[in-house]
């Protein structure tokens, strides 16, 4: 599937549409899920333009993959639900139809601050 420009999370990136910013640097901007799961729900998501997981994992340069990895535990540090100075926290990338994905730009969510519960719906 082609990145459409338009996508909800491309209008965050371009600054048209606002935000609740945790952290961003040349890589990633992380902000707070507008539909928290649990009491922590922070999304992560690299600024380049890349669809789903698939799609960075084939196209995107080492330092962007690199940049988005680090992210991801950089903004669990700081919302202080890492396994290092917290209780842990649910990583989630949905990818395509079957795994259930709304918004066509690459994220991960980061959900913790409690306890999470079960991985999967049968
Ligand atoms: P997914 O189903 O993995 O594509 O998740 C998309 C997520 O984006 C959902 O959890 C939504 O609540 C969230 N979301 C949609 N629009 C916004 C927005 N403007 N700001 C923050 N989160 C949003």
């Amino acid at each position: 599937m082609s990145y459409d420009d338009n996508n909800i999370f491309a209008k965050i990136l371009r600054g048209e549409i606002p935000c609740d910013k945790i952290y961003e640097d040349k890589y990633v901007l992380s902000f707070y899920d507008v539909n928290p799961q649990k009491k922590i729900h922070a999304l992560i998501i690299p600024k380049g333009k890349y669809v789903d997981l698939d799609d960075f994992n084939e196209n995107a340069s080492k330092e962007e993959i690199y940049g988005l990895m680090k992210g991801i535990s950089l903004v669990s540090n700081r919302l202080n639900i890492s396994s290092k100075n917290g209780k842990g926290y649910r990583a989630i990338s949905n990818i395509s139809e079957n795994g259930g994905q709304e918004v066509l730009h690459l994220h991960f969510h980061l959900i913790g601050g409690e306890k999470v519960g079960k991985m999967v719906e049968k």
